[in-house]
C-alpha cells in the first residue's frame, strides 16, 4: 500500500494510507540518503510503500518515494548525525510576535536564510495582534516593512481573538505547510484556532507514548479540514542552518543575492572588501542594517563551526 507519513518518533511511523486508514509502521532495510547520516531515514511528509504484517494492523515500510525537498537538523547529542524533520513541503510559516516574548530579528533572519537554503517559500505570521495599539502597531508596521520590502509575505493575526485567520486559511488550502516558531509566540494556539475540533496541547512538547515507548515527537502532520496539510514541529526550537557554508550565505539573503553580482570581487564576503556593492547598499540604507547584522552573525557563527 502507498501512504503519507503523518507522524514519526524515529522508530515508529504513523502512515495515512491510500485506503483512508492510519497504520503504525516500522522500517525494513536501509534507506540511505546521499550526503547525510541520519537517525531517521523517513520523516513526516514522506510518501512511502508499506505492507501489513501477517494478522496485524502494523506495517513495514519498504520503499521511500523521491522527495521534492526536506529539512534536517543536526542532532544535539550525536554530532555527525542529523535528523530529518519533514519532507515535501510547499511552504514554511514562521509564527512570530512583538510581545511576550518578542521574537528577535536575528531569529527571523536565521529562519528565512534556512528556508532559502532549502528553496522553501517562507511567510511570516505576526501573532498577538490584539496586544497592540498605536505605538505598538507602528512598530509592527516597521517590522513588516523590513520583510515585505524583500519579498516575504507578512500577515497579522490574533489566535486568541480569531483575527485574520481566514487569510491564513486561504494560504494553507491544498498546500503542505511547515509551521515553526519560538515557544511562547502562540503557535499551538494558532494551530488550534485553524483546526476547529482538534486540540493540540499548548505550552508543552507533545509526546507519542504508544507502543510502550515514550519518545518526543519532533514533527507531526495535521490534515486540514479545508484541504492541505499542516506540519507542526513541537519539539523544535529552531531550524538549523548548520550546513550552510559561510561563502554560500549571501545567496540566502535575498537582498544580498540581488546585489552581489555588482561586487568587485567575485568571491566577495561583503565584510570589508573594496568595491563591495552590498556594503554600499548597507551604508545607503537600501539594505536594512538588522538584516546585514544577521548576515554577519551567521557568517561568523558558521565560520567558527566549520
Ligand atoms: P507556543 O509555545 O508558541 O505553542 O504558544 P502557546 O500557544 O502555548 O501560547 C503561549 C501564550 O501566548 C499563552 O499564554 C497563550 O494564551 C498566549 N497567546 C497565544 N496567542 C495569543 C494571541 O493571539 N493574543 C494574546 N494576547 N495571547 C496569545
Ligand atoms: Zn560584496
Amino acid at each position: 500500500m502507498q501512504g503519507l507519513v503523518i507522524k514519526s518518533t524515529g522508530s515508529w511511523y504513523q502512515v495515512h494510507a491510500s485506503d483512508g486508514q492510519d497504520y503504525d509502521c516500522r522500517i525494513k532495510g536501509k534507506f540511505r540518503i546521499t550526503g547525510i547520516q541520519t537517525t531517521n531515514p523517513i520523516a513526516v511528509g514522506d510518501q512511502v510503500e508499506f505492507e501489513l504484517e501477517p494478522n496485524s494492523n502494523n506495517g513495514v515500510i519498504f520503499k521511500l518515494h523521491d522527495r521534492k525537498n526536506y529539512i534536517i537538523r543536526k542532532s544535539i547529542n550525536l554530532s555527525k548525525q542529523a535528523q530529518i524533520i519533514a519532507a515535501n513541503m510547499d511552504q514554511a510559516f514562521l509564527v512570530v510576535t512583538l510581545a511576550s516574548p518578542r521574537t528577535s530579528l536575528g531569529f527571523i533572519d536565521r529562519f528565512l536564510a534556512t528556508a532559502e537554503a532549502y528553496s522553501i517559500p517562507a511567510t511570516l505570521i505576526f501573532n498577538k495582534l490584539d496586544l497592540f495599539h498605536e505605538e505598538g502597531l507602528e512598530i509592527l508596521a516597521e517590522y513588516k516593512a523590513i520583510y515585505e520590502n524583500i519579498g516575504y509575505p507578512c500577515y497579522e493575526v490574533s489566535a486568541i481573538e480569531g483575527t485574520n485567520l481566514e487569510q491564513v486559511q486561504d494560504l494553507l488550502k491544498d498546500k503542505t505547510t511547515l509551521f515553526s516558531g519560538h515557544s511562547g509566540v502562540g503557535k499551538s494556539s494558532l494551530i488550534n484556532a485553524l483546526l476547529p475540533g482538534r486540540t493540540i496541547k499548548t505550552g508543552i512538547v507533545s509526546e507519542w507514548s504508544d507502543k510502550g515507548q515514550h519518545t518526543t515527537t519532533f514533527a507531526e502532520m495535521h490534515t486540514l479540514p479545508f484541504g492541505g496539510y499542516l506540519i507542526d514541529t513541537p519539539g523544535i526550537r529552531e531550524l538549523g542552518i548548520y550546513d550552510i557554508r559561510p561563502e554560500e550565505l549571501g545567496h540566502y539573503f535575498r537582498e544580498i543575492r540581488d546585489l552581489m553580482h555588482a561586487c568587485k570581487f567575485h568571491n566577495c564576503r561583503h565584510i570589508n572588501e573594496p568595491g563591495c556593492a552590498v556594503l554600499v547598499a548597507v551604508n545607503d540604507g537600501e539594505i536594512e542594517l538588522s538584516r546585514y547584522e544577521s548576515y554577519l552573525s551567521i557568517y561568523h557563527g558558521n565560520e567558527t563551526r566549520a
